[in-house]
Protein backbone atom coordinates (compact mmCIF):
# COMPACT_ATOMS: atom_id res chain seq x y z
CA UNK A 1 0.00 0.00 0.00
CA UNK A 2 2.20 2.70 -1.34
CA UNK A 3 -0.22 5.36 -1.09
CA UNK A 4 -0.85 5.17 2.90
CA UNK A 5 3.31 5.94 3.41
CA UNK A 6 2.24 9.43 2.61
CA UNK A 7 1.34 9.63 6.19
CA UNK A 8 3.96 8.60 7.22
CA UNK A 9 6.90 8.90 4.93
CA UNK A 10 7.53 12.60 4.00
CA UNK A 11 10.43 12.75 2.29
CA UNK A 12 11.68 16.04 1.40
CA UNK A 13 12.87 18.16 -0.92
CA UNK A 14 12.93 22.12 -1.34
CA UNK A 15 11.60 23.36 -5.18
CA UNK A 16 13.99 26.25 -5.81
CA UNK A 17 12.52 28.16 -8.98
CA UNK A 18 15.77 28.35 -10.81
CA UNK A 19 17.17 31.41 -13.40
CA UNK A 20 15.20 31.25 -16.21
CA UNK A 21 11.89 29.75 -14.87
CA UNK A 22 13.18 26.01 -15.38
CA UNK A 23 12.46 23.49 -12.98
CA UNK A 24 14.90 21.96 -10.39
CA UNK A 25 14.45 20.45 -7.48
CA UNK A 26 17.19 19.23 -4.92
CA UNK A 27 17.14 17.13 -1.58
CA UNK A 28 17.85 19.61 1.35
CA UNK A 29 16.42 20.41 4.62
CA UNK A 30 13.03 19.86 5.96
CA UNK A 31 10.13 21.18 3.64
CA UNK A 32 8.35 23.07 6.99
CA UNK A 33 11.17 25.53 6.16
CA UNK A 34 10.88 25.76 2.70
CA UNK A 35 7.38 26.50 2.22
CA UNK A 36 5.32 27.17 5.82
CA UNK A 37 1.83 26.00 5.44
CA UNK A 38 -0.79 28.14 7.66
CA UNK A 39 -1.42 27.44 10.86
CA UNK A 40 -3.37 24.11 11.44
CA UNK A 41 -2.57 22.87 7.75
CA UNK A 42 -0.81 19.47 8.64
CA UNK A 43 0.92 17.74 5.58
CA UNK A 44 0.38 14.39 6.34
CA UNK A 45 -3.37 14.65 6.98
CA UNK A 46 -3.45 16.43 3.88
CA UNK A 47 -1.72 13.63 2.38
CA UNK A 48 -3.62 11.00 4.02
CA UNK A 49 -7.12 12.24 3.81
CA UNK A 50 -5.63 12.99 -0.08
CA UNK A 51 -5.91 9.27 0.30
CA UNK A 52 -8.66 8.49 1.60
CA UNK A 53 -10.56 9.97 -1.05
CA UNK A 54 -8.47 8.47 -3.77
CA UNK A 55 -9.60 4.90 -2.37
CA UNK A 56 -13.53 5.86 -3.04
CA UNK A 57 -12.83 6.38 -6.41
CA UNK A 58 -15.06 4.52 -8.69
CA UNK A 59 -12.11 3.61 -11.02
CA UNK A 60 -13.09 2.26 -14.91
CA UNK A 61 -14.32 -1.06 -16.59
CA UNK A 62 -12.21 -2.81 -18.60
CA UNK A 63 -10.95 -2.14 -21.80
CA UNK A 64 -12.64 -3.99 -24.79
CA UNK A 65 -8.86 -5.29 -25.50
CA UNK A 66 -9.85 -8.35 -27.86
CA UNK A 67 -11.09 -4.77 -30.20
CA UNK A 68 -8.31 -3.39 -30.02
CA UNK A 69 -6.54 -4.34 -33.30
CA UNK A 70 -9.42 -3.99 -35.34
CA UNK A 71 -9.79 -0.39 -34.14
CA UNK A 72 -6.75 0.59 -35.12
CA UNK A 73 -5.68 1.83 -31.37
CA UNK A 74 -2.45 0.76 -30.35
CA UNK A 75 -0.81 0.84 -27.00
CA UNK A 76 2.68 1.54 -25.93
CA UNK A 77 3.48 1.14 -22.31
CA UNK A 78 5.48 2.87 -20.01
CA UNK A 79 7.04 2.84 -16.41
CA UNK A 80 3.92 4.70 -15.26
CA UNK A 81 1.78 5.26 -18.51
CA UNK A 82 -0.37 3.09 -20.67
CA UNK A 83 -0.58 4.79 -23.84
CA UNK A 84 -3.21 4.39 -26.11
CA UNK A 85 -3.41 6.01 -29.76
CA UNK A 86 -4.79 5.51 -33.02
CA UNK A 87 -1.99 7.51 -34.48
CA UNK A 88 0.73 6.12 -36.75
CA UNK A 89 3.99 4.76 -35.45
CA UNK A 90 6.34 7.70 -35.82
CA UNK A 91 9.40 9.06 -33.13
CA UNK A 92 7.08 11.87 -31.71
CA UNK A 93 4.15 9.77 -30.98
CA UNK A 94 5.77 6.83 -29.49
CA UNK A 95 8.38 8.57 -27.28
CA UNK A 96 5.37 10.33 -25.75
CA UNK A 97 5.00 7.71 -23.30
CA UNK A 98 9.27 8.60 -21.96
CA UNK A 99 8.21 11.85 -21.62
CA UNK A 100 5.20 11.08 -19.37
CA UNK A 101 7.29 8.64 -17.17
CA UNK A 102 9.77 11.17 -16.61
CA UNK A 103 7.35 13.85 -15.95
CA UNK A 104 5.83 11.96 -13.14
CA UNK A 105 9.23 12.09 -11.38
CA UNK A 106 9.96 15.70 -11.88
CA UNK A 107 6.39 16.77 -10.87
CA UNK A 108 6.53 14.71 -7.63
CA UNK A 109 10.51 16.69 -6.93
CA UNK A 110 8.34 19.96 -7.89
CA UNK A 111 5.82 19.70 -5.18
CA UNK A 112 8.09 18.43 -2.74
CA UNK A 113 7.60 14.69 -2.28
CA UNK A 114 9.79 11.56 -2.89
CA UNK A 115 9.44 10.09 -6.39
CA UNK A 116 9.60 6.89 -4.71
CA UNK A 117 5.64 7.75 -3.14
CA UNK A 118 5.05 7.50 -7.11
CA UNK A 119 6.36 3.94 -7.86
CA UNK A 120 3.05 2.03 -8.16
CA UNK A 121 1.53 4.71 -9.59
CA UNK A 122 -0.35 4.07 -13.21
CA UNK A 123 -2.34 6.48 -15.79
CA UNK A 124 -4.02 5.44 -19.01
CA UNK A 125 -3.38 8.42 -21.29
CA UNK A 126 -5.54 8.55 -24.97
CA UNK A 127 -4.39 10.71 -27.53
CA UNK A 128 -7.00 10.55 -29.68
CA UNK A 129 -7.22 11.95 -33.68
CA UNK A 130 -11.20 10.06 -33.56
CA UNK A 131 -13.22 9.28 -30.94
CA UNK A 132 -15.75 6.95 -32.23
CA UNK A 133 -13.43 3.48 -32.21
CA UNK A 134 -12.20 4.63 -28.44
CA UNK A 135 -16.07 4.61 -27.61
CA UNK A 136 -16.23 1.18 -28.66
CA UNK A 137 -13.14 0.48 -27.33
CA UNK A 138 -14.57 1.01 -23.94
CA UNK A 139 -12.08 4.25 -22.94
CA UNK A 140 -14.76 7.05 -23.40
CA UNK A 141 -17.45 5.47 -20.86
CA UNK A 142 -17.44 8.34 -18.05
CA UNK A 143 -15.38 11.14 -20.11
CA UNK A 144 -17.35 13.74 -20.87
CA UNK A 145 -17.30 15.84 -24.34
CA UNK A 146 -14.39 17.93 -24.31
CA UNK A 147 -12.80 20.80 -26.54
CA UNK A 148 -8.92 19.61 -26.10
CA UNK A 149 -8.19 17.32 -23.21
CA UNK A 150 -9.60 15.89 -19.87
CA UNK A 151 -8.58 13.88 -16.94
CA UNK A 152 -10.28 11.86 -14.68
CA UNK A 153 -8.81 10.00 -12.07
CA UNK A 154 -6.66 7.97 -13.36
CA UNK A 155 -7.35 8.53 -17.24
CA UNK A 156 -6.14 11.41 -19.27
CA UNK A 157 -7.43 12.17 -23.06
CA UNK A 158 -6.72 14.52 -25.46
CA UNK A 159 -7.72 15.03 -29.07
CA UNK A 160 -4.67 15.25 -31.66
CA UNK A 161 -3.11 18.68 -32.41
CA UNK A 162 -1.84 17.83 -35.03
CA UNK A 163 1.49 18.98 -33.63
CA UNK A 164 3.97 17.46 -31.90
CA UNK A 165 4.88 20.04 -28.89
CA UNK A 166 0.76 20.73 -28.55
CA UNK A 167 0.14 17.07 -28.30
CA UNK A 168 3.04 16.86 -25.62
CA UNK A 169 2.14 19.91 -24.05
CA UNK A 170 -1.93 19.21 -23.33
CA UNK A 171 -0.88 15.87 -22.33
CA UNK A 172 1.62 16.97 -19.61
CA UNK A 173 -1.11 19.53 -18.31
CA UNK A 174 -3.67 16.87 -18.17
CA UNK A 175 -0.73 14.66 -16.12
CA UNK A 176 -0.52 17.52 -13.64
CA UNK A 177 -4.11 17.51 -13.30
CA UNK A 178 -4.30 13.96 -12.79
CA UNK A 179 -1.14 14.29 -10.77
CA UNK A 180 -2.56 16.61 -8.08
CA UNK A 181 -5.95 15.28 -7.79
CA UNK A 182 -4.38 11.92 -6.87
CA UNK A 183 -2.07 13.96 -4.74
CA UNK A 184 -3.76 16.77 -2.82
CA UNK A 185 -7.59 15.59 -3.22
CA UNK A 186 -9.07 18.22 -5.55
CA UNK A 187 -8.19 20.81 -7.66
CA UNK A 188 -9.62 23.75 -6.09
CA UNK A 189 -8.96 27.02 -6.75
CA UNK A 190 -9.25 26.53 -10.29
CA UNK A 191 -6.78 29.37 -11.71
CA UNK A 192 -4.23 27.33 -9.66
CA UNK A 193 -4.91 24.12 -10.60
CA UNK A 194 -5.55 25.02 -14.46
CA UNK A 195 -2.32 28.15 -14.28
CA UNK A 196 0.15 25.36 -13.08
CA UNK A 197 -1.02 22.66 -15.29
CA UNK A 198 -0.07 25.06 -18.14
CA UNK A 199 2.87 26.71 -16.05
CA UNK A 200 4.74 22.60 -15.40
CA UNK A 201 3.50 21.82 -19.02
CA UNK A 202 5.48 24.06 -20.69
CA UNK A 203 8.23 22.04 -21.48
CA UNK A 204 11.58 21.33 -23.54
CA UNK A 205 12.29 17.84 -24.70
CA UNK A 206 15.09 17.24 -27.20
CA UNK A 207 14.62 13.79 -27.64
CA UNK A 208 16.38 13.05 -24.11
CA UNK A 209 16.35 15.35 -21.60
CA UNK A 210 12.98 16.78 -20.44
CA UNK A 211 12.27 20.14 -18.94
CA UNK A 212 8.79 21.25 -17.28
CA UNK A 213 8.10 24.45 -16.05
CA UNK A 214 10.55 26.63 -19.04
CA UNK A 215 9.85 30.08 -19.92
CA UNK A 216 9.90 30.55 -23.73
CA UNK A 217 12.39 32.96 -25.45
CA UNK A 218 10.14 32.97 -28.80
CA UNK A 219 6.49 31.39 -30.09
CA UNK A 220 8.75 29.02 -32.84
CA UNK A 221 9.75 27.38 -29.02
CA UNK A 222 6.49 26.13 -27.57
CA UNK A 223 4.14 26.00 -30.91
CA UNK A 224 0.34 26.13 -30.54
CA UNK A 225 1.16 28.04 -26.61
CA UNK A 226 -0.20 31.21 -28.10
CA UNK A 227 -0.79 32.23 -23.83
CA UNK A 228 1.57 35.06 -23.94
CA UNK A 229 0.21 36.55 -27.42
CA UNK A 230 -3.84 36.60 -26.32
CA UNK A 231 -2.13 38.49 -23.29
CA UNK A 232 -0.03 40.80 -24.77
CA UNK A 233 -3.35 41.84 -26.74
CA UNK A 234 -5.46 42.07 -23.83
CA UNK A 235 -3.04 42.85 -20.61
CA UNK A 236 -3.99 46.82 -21.03
CA UNK A 237 -7.22 46.85 -22.32
CA UNK A 238 -10.53 46.58 -20.91
CA UNK A 239 -10.99 43.02 -21.10
CA UNK A 240 -7.93 43.04 -18.51
CA UNK A 241 -8.59 41.13 -15.49
CA UNK A 242 -7.75 42.18 -12.25
CA UNK A 243 -6.16 39.99 -9.74
CA UNK A 244 -9.68 39.29 -8.10
CA UNK A 245 -10.94 38.47 -11.38
CA UNK A 246 -8.45 35.45 -12.01
CA UNK A 247 -8.70 34.46 -8.11
CA UNK A 248 -12.41 33.92 -8.68
CA UNK A 249 -12.45 31.62 -11.92
CA UNK A 250 -14.80 29.06 -11.59
CA UNK A 251 -14.72 25.75 -13.78
CA UNK A 252 -17.00 27.35 -16.17
CA UNK A 253 -14.87 30.53 -16.81
CA UNK A 254 -12.31 28.06 -18.80
CA UNK A 255 -14.80 27.52 -21.66
CA UNK A 256 -13.01 30.58 -22.72
CA UNK A 257 -9.51 29.97 -23.87
CA UNK A 258 -8.19 33.61 -22.32
CA UNK A 259 -9.14 31.98 -18.55
CA UNK A 260 -5.89 29.67 -19.52
CA UNK A 261 -4.08 32.66 -20.45
CA UNK A 262 -4.52 34.46 -17.10
CA UNK A 263 -3.87 31.98 -14.65
CA UNK A 264 -0.43 30.81 -16.32
CA UNK A 265 0.65 34.36 -16.37
CA UNK A 266 -0.15 34.65 -12.37
CA UNK A 267 1.12 31.13 -11.74
CA UNK A 268 4.17 32.12 -13.46
CA UNK A 269 4.62 35.60 -12.07
CA UNK A 270 4.06 33.66 -8.65
CA UNK A 271 7.16 31.00 -10.00
CA UNK A 272 9.41 33.91 -10.58
CA UNK A 273 9.09 35.60 -7.37
CA UNK A 274 10.77 34.76 -4.33
CA UNK A 275 8.51 36.98 -2.74
CA UNK A 276 5.60 34.78 -3.71
CA UNK A 277 6.93 31.95 -4.16
CA UNK A 278 6.73 29.81 -0.96
CA UNK A 279 3.17 30.75 -0.74
CA UNK A 280 2.58 29.63 -3.84
CA UNK A 281 3.85 26.23 -3.56
CA UNK A 282 1.69 25.77 0.16
CA UNK A 283 -1.60 26.12 -2.54
CA UNK A 284 -1.73 22.23 -3.70
CA UNK A 285 -1.95 21.81 0.82
CA UNK A 286 -4.76 23.90 0.93
CA UNK A 287 -7.10 22.18 -2.41
CA UNK A 288 -9.68 20.22 -0.39
CA UNK A 289 -10.78 23.40 1.40
CA UNK A 290 -12.93 26.53 0.11
CA UNK A 291 -10.98 29.46 1.88
CA UNK A 292 -7.99 28.31 -0.28
CA UNK A 293 -7.57 31.67 -1.54
CA UNK A 294 -8.43 33.51 1.57
CA UNK A 295 -5.56 31.43 3.15
CA UNK A 296 -2.99 32.29 0.34
CA UNK A 297 -3.71 35.90 0.65
CA UNK A 298 -3.40 36.03 4.24
CA UNK A 299 0.57 34.06 4.00
CA UNK A 300 1.47 36.95 1.77
CA UNK A 301 0.69 39.27 4.30
CA UNK A 302 2.10 42.71 3.16
CA UNK A 303 3.21 41.59 -0.20
CA UNK A 304 -0.12 41.71 -1.35
CA UNK A 305 -0.47 44.99 -2.37
CA UNK A 306 2.99 44.69 -4.00
CA UNK A 307 1.69 41.55 -5.59
CA UNK A 308 -1.12 43.74 -7.02
CA UNK A 309 1.15 46.48 -8.57
CA UNK A 310 3.63 43.54 -9.79
CA UNK A 311 -0.11 41.86 -11.50
CA UNK A 312 -0.53 45.10 -13.86
CA UNK A 313 3.45 45.59 -14.49
CA UNK A 314 3.18 41.88 -16.00
CA UNK A 315 0.35 41.77 -17.57
CA UNK A 316 0.93 45.10 -19.35
CA UNK A 317 4.31 44.27 -19.97
CA UNK A 318 4.59 40.19 -21.19
CA UNK A 319 6.87 39.17 -23.58
CA UNK A 320 9.08 36.27 -24.62
CA UNK A 321 12.06 35.82 -23.23
CA UNK A 322 10.90 38.23 -20.04
CA UNK A 323 13.66 39.31 -17.66
CA UNK A 324 11.79 38.62 -14.11
CA UNK A 325 14.35 40.41 -11.65
CA UNK A 326 11.96 43.82 -11.12
CA UNK A 327 9.55 41.35 -9.09
CA UNK A 328 12.35 40.30 -7.05
CA UNK A 329 13.63 43.68 -6.52
CA UNK A 330 13.39 45.39 -3.00
CA UNK A 331 11.71 48.84 -2.51
CA UNK A 332 14.02 51.16 -1.37
CA UNK A 333 13.34 52.32 2.10
CA UNK A 334 10.77 55.34 2.34
CA UNK A 335 12.28 59.31 3.36
CA UNK A 336 11.15 62.53 2.33
CA UNK A 337 12.03 64.67 -0.32
CA UNK A 338 13.72 68.01 1.56
CA UNK A 339 16.74 69.56 -1.12
CA UNK A 340 16.46 68.65 -5.05
CA UNK A 341 17.99 66.00 -5.34
CA UNK A 342 19.59 64.31 -8.74
CA UNK A 343 19.06 60.73 -9.82
CA UNK A 344 20.68 58.80 -12.18
CA UNK A 345 18.35 56.13 -13.96
CA UNK A 346 19.43 52.96 -16.04
CA UNK A 347 17.52 51.55 -19.38
CA UNK A 348 19.40 48.11 -17.49
CA UNK A 349 16.75 47.90 -15.00
CA UNK A 350 13.48 45.84 -15.87
CA UNK A 351 10.25 47.20 -14.88
CA UNK A 352 9.09 49.86 -12.02
CA UNK A 353 12.10 50.68 -9.47
CA UNK A 354 11.62 52.69 -7.07
CA UNK A 355 13.74 55.57 -5.83
CA UNK A 356 12.66 55.45 -1.90
CA UNK A 357 11.84 59.37 -2.38
CA UNK A 358 8.38 60.32 -0.96
CA UNK A 359 6.47 62.78 -2.85
CA UNK A 360 2.85 64.45 -0.83
CA UNK A 361 -0.54 64.24 -2.29
CA UNK A 362 -1.31 67.37 -3.75
CA UNK A 363 2.13 68.97 -3.58
CA UNK A 364 3.72 69.86 -7.16
CA UNK A 365 7.08 68.93 -8.07
CA UNK A 366 9.69 69.70 -10.85
CA UNK A 367 11.85 67.26 -12.73
CA UNK A 368 14.25 68.34 -14.78
CA UNK A 369 15.25 65.29 -17.62
CA UNK A 370 18.33 65.37 -19.49
CA UNK A 371 20.47 62.89 -20.89
CA UNK A 372 20.29 59.93 -23.90
CA UNK A 373 20.34 55.94 -23.44
CA UNK A 374 20.25 53.31 -25.94
CA UNK A 375 17.85 50.82 -26.36
CA UNK A 376 18.92 47.71 -27.59
CA UNK A 377 16.77 45.40 -29.88
CA UNK A 378 17.33 41.99 -29.83
CA UNK A 379 15.52 41.03 -33.08
CA UNK A 380 17.91 43.49 -35.04
CA UNK A 381 20.90 43.90 -32.94
CA UNK A 382 21.02 46.95 -32.62
CA UNK A 383 21.27 49.97 -30.21
CA UNK A 384 18.49 52.56 -31.00
CA UNK A 385 19.42 56.10 -29.54
CA UNK A 386 16.94 57.39 -27.31
CA UNK A 387 15.79 60.53 -25.31
CA UNK A 388 13.40 60.31 -22.32
CA UNK A 389 10.06 60.87 -24.38
CA UNK A 390 11.06 57.39 -26.08
CA UNK A 391 11.05 56.68 -30.10
CA UNK A 392 7.73 56.34 -31.59
CA UNK A 393 9.31 53.83 -34.62
CA UNK A 394 8.66 51.03 -32.50
CA UNK A 395 5.94 50.54 -30.00
CA UNK A 396 6.35 48.37 -26.70
CA UNK A 397 3.19 48.20 -24.36
CA UNK A 398 0.91 50.66 -26.26
CA UNK A 399 3.99 53.14 -26.17
CA UNK A 400 6.49 54.61 -27.04
CA UNK A 401 9.39 51.67 -27.37
CA UNK A 402 11.71 53.50 -24.45
CA UNK A 403 9.63 55.98 -23.32
CA UNK A 404 10.32 56.97 -19.42
CA UNK A 405 7.24 57.39 -17.23
CA UNK A 406 7.18 58.48 -13.27
CA UNK A 407 4.61 57.70 -10.58
CA UNK A 408 3.37 57.46 -7.30
CA UNK A 409 1.10 54.03 -6.80
CA UNK A 410 -1.03 53.95 -4.09
CA UNK A 411 -0.23 51.31 -1.21
CA UNK A 412 -4.16 49.49 -2.09
CA UNK A 413 -6.69 48.41 -2.26
CA UNK A 414 -6.24 45.54 -4.44
CA UNK A 415 -7.74 45.41 -8.09
CA UNK A 416 -6.57 48.64 -8.78
CA UNK A 417 -4.04 49.53 -11.41
CA UNK A 418 -1.62 51.34 -9.63
CA UNK A 419 0.08 52.71 -12.35
CA UNK A 420 -2.58 54.69 -14.21
CA UNK A 421 -1.65 57.69 -13.45
CA UNK A 422 1.86 57.33 -15.02
CA UNK A 423 3.51 60.46 -16.39
CA UNK A 424 5.01 60.59 -19.41
CA UNK A 425 9.31 62.22 -19.18
CA UNK A 426 10.20 64.21 -21.90
CA UNK A 427 13.83 66.09 -21.89
CA UNK A 428 13.22 69.41 -20.03
CA UNK A 429 10.97 70.00 -17.76
CA UNK A 430 8.10 67.47 -16.19
CA UNK A 431 5.62 68.88 -13.58
CA UNK A 432 4.66 65.93 -11.34
CA UNK A 433 1.44 66.05 -9.40
CA UNK A 434 0.83 63.19 -7.15
CA UNK A 435 -2.83 62.13 -5.95
CA UNK A 436 -1.17 60.44 -3.34
CA UNK A 437 1.23 60.81 -0.68
CA UNK A 438 4.19 58.04 -1.51
CA UNK A 439 7.53 56.35 -3.07
CA UNK A 440 8.16 57.84 -6.31
CA UNK A 441 9.29 55.34 -9.13
CA UNK A 442 10.50 55.26 -12.87
CA UNK A 443 10.07 52.96 -15.39
CA UNK A 444 11.92 52.63 -18.76
CA UNK A 445 9.46 50.85 -21.67
CA UNK A 446 11.63 48.68 -22.63
CA UNK A 447 11.04 44.40 -22.86
CA UNK A 448 12.67 42.99 -20.10
CA UNK A 449 14.17 40.87 -22.23
CA UNK A 450 16.39 43.63 -24.10
CA UNK A 451 17.21 45.77 -21.09
CA UNK A 452 20.47 44.11 -20.25
CA UNK A 453 22.02 44.98 -23.44
CA UNK A 454 20.71 48.70 -23.15
CA UNK A 455 23.00 51.54 -21.91
CA UNK A 456 23.60 55.13 -20.74
CA UNK A 457 21.75 57.11 -18.46
CA UNK A 458 19.28 59.48 -17.92
CA UNK A 459 19.70 61.97 -15.49
CA UNK A 460 16.67 63.86 -13.32
CA UNK A 461 17.07 66.74 -10.47
CA UNK A 462 13.40 66.50 -8.51
CA UNK A 463 12.56 69.29 -6.62
CA UNK A 464 9.63 71.02 -5.08
CA UNK A 465 7.51 73.44 -7.05
CA UNK A 466 8.06 76.52 -4.48
ZN1 LIG B 1 -6.81 21.75 -17.27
Amino acid sequence: MTWLRFAAVLAFFLFVPAAGGALSAQETEPAESAFPLPDGIDRGEVLAEASRRHAAWRGFDELEYAQMSRLGIRLVRGKHIEFYTDLDESKEVDSIPAVLDEAVGQLALFFGLSPDLYKDWHIEAFLISDREPFEIFGAMKRAPDFAHGYALESRIWIYDQKQAYYNRFLLLHELTHAFMNRTFGDLNPRWYSEGIADYLALHRWDGKKLTLGIYPDNPDEVPGFGRIDRIKKAGRGKNRKTLDDVLDFEADDFLDNDSYAWSWSLVTLLFHSPRYARAAAAIPYLMMRSDANRLFLEMLGDDRVRLNRDWYEWIASIDYAADFTSFARDDLPSRPLSDPIELTLSPKEPGWRSTGIRLEAGKTYILRVEGRFKVYENDFDRSLPCEASGISLRYFAGAPLGQVTAAVPPSGPRSVNPWKGAVPLRNGVVRLTPDVTGPLFFRFNIPSGETKKSSGSLTVTLSPER
